[in-house]
């Protein structure tokens, strides 16, 4: 056994002692990273195209994030939501001006954005008196997070037996069916909850059909949208949020993942109609929003202002779906290439599973998910130079895994 492997399973045995085992890790061990890779003790380097699931958006070692988040801790780290600090104020105008909506909530994770979301739309009802109007529409193939009510509007009964009895009153619309989704949506519903570009459930796109149906339910029955972008938003498809790109007008928007860049960073936007409604001690965060969090979605955001920086993601983009379109065309088993900027899902006709393990061995970092669906979440700082590195290793384990 190698050094390499010896450090892995010696890893292995101390986490199956006392860590939770509710994750299937690949047996590797990380040590250092820096730009798009990472490496592990013994110096092997794997090309990052998952990013910790979309989160290391500005790459590995960013020394500019390093610097500031050293600095940060050698002022001050955390005073919690009992005094004010200079940087909150920051990070929402910052928000605010990127999204469109007025007013941020601070917390540390997509779920407890999402959560602060579906609170407060039933918030804005209750104190409309419309206590009754309680009713969450959601669709199918969702996935919201983990925390009871997130977990309430996913979808996959897998995530969602074990935990039931659940939020009631959700009900999952079909994204392809809007007579469907049409008929749930009444005077009931307190919110529609939608992923614009569903990740979890295989970087499947909102049909634009399904988008124009729900701004058009909203408009006849006053139902709040909620759209959860901690995924797709951030800038990770180009667009600050992909509800821009499908006409969405979001009323409560969920971020997260990419924002801190590494730093644990969730936030909900509500427009001033919703936040109007939020009293003082309706909810709150102890860690929400702490000074080293406020500073990393800082240097984040300054990053992502960078033309530079814009001008490259749309050109690794350009690169990355014309180089998958091109081996689709090679490859039969490859059904579909979808997605927008760096948020990419290759649709295969198998279990993608063994395409990861096969890239692994190749030095590409990738994931599966809905079974047959390989996901690219690379970080914002890939190159066309990363992409015209990564599609060959890729298109091999695509081959490998289709003969596994
Ligand atoms: N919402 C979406 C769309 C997600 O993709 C995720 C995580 O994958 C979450 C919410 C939950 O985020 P977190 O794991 O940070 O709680």
């Amino acid at each position: 056994m190698n050094t390499s492997s010896t450090l892995a399973s010696s890893v292995q045995e101390r986490e199956a002692q006392h860590v939770l085992q509710i994750y299937r890790r690949t047996p590797v061990v990380f040590e250092r990273g820096e730009g798009v890779h990472l490496f592990t003790g013994e110096g092997r380097s794997y090309l990052d195209f998952i990013s910790g699931v979309g989160v290391a958006s500005l790459g590995h070692a960013h020394a500019g994030l390093a610097d500031a988040i050293a600095a940060q801790a050698h002022t001050l780290l955390h005073t919690s939501n009992l005094f004010f600090h200079p940087l909150q104020a920051d990070v929402a105008t910052a928000l605010a001006a990127r999204t469109g909506l007025d007013r941020a909530f601070f917390c540390n994770s997509g779920a407890e954005a999402v959560e602060a979301c579906l609170k407060f739309a039933r918030r804005y009802w209750y104190t409309q008196g419309a206590t009754s109007r309680t009713k969450y529409v959601a669709f199918t193939h969702s996935f919201h997070g983990r925390t009871m009510g997130a977990l309430s509007v996913t979808w996959d009964d897998h995530y969602r037996a074990p935990f039931a009895p659940l939020v009631p009153n959700v009900v999952f619309a079909d994204p392809a069916d809007v007579a469907g989704f049409d008929a749930l949506v009444d005077d009931t519903t307190a919110a529609i909850i939608v992923e614009p570009i569903q990740g979890e459930g295989g970087v499947r796109p909102i049909p634009p059909a399904m988008a124009a149906a729900i701004e058009a339910a909203c408009a006849r029955t006053g139902a709040l949208l909620i759209a959860d972008e901690v995924q797709s938003g951030s800038g990770r498809t180009g667009e600050f949020l992909y509800s821009r790109t499908l006409g969405l007008t979001p009323d409560l928007v969920a971020l997260g993942k990419a924002l801190g860049a590494g730093v644990p960073v969730g936030v909900a936007m509500f427009t001033n109609a919703v936040a109007a409604a939020a009293m003082p001690g309706d909810h709150g965060s102890t860690y929400g929003g702490n000074l080293l969090a406020c500073r990393a979605a800082l240097v984040f955001l300054e990053a992502l202002d960078s033309p530079a920086l814009k001008a490259s993601m749309a050109a690794a983009s350009d690169r990355l779906f014309t180089g998958l379109r091109a081996m689709q065309r090679r490859l039969p088993v490859i059904r579909d290439v979808r997605g927008a900027g760096l948020m990419v899902g290759i649709d295969l006709t198998f279990d993608a599973a063994p395409v990861v393990a096969a890239a692994f061995e190749r030095g590409l970092l990738i994931n599966r998910t809905s079974t047959t669906v390989i996901r690219l979440l690379p970080p914002y700082i890939i190159t066309t130079a990363d992409v015209d590195a990564a599609l060959p290793l890729l298109e091999d384990a695509i081959v490998a895994g289709g003969n596994a």
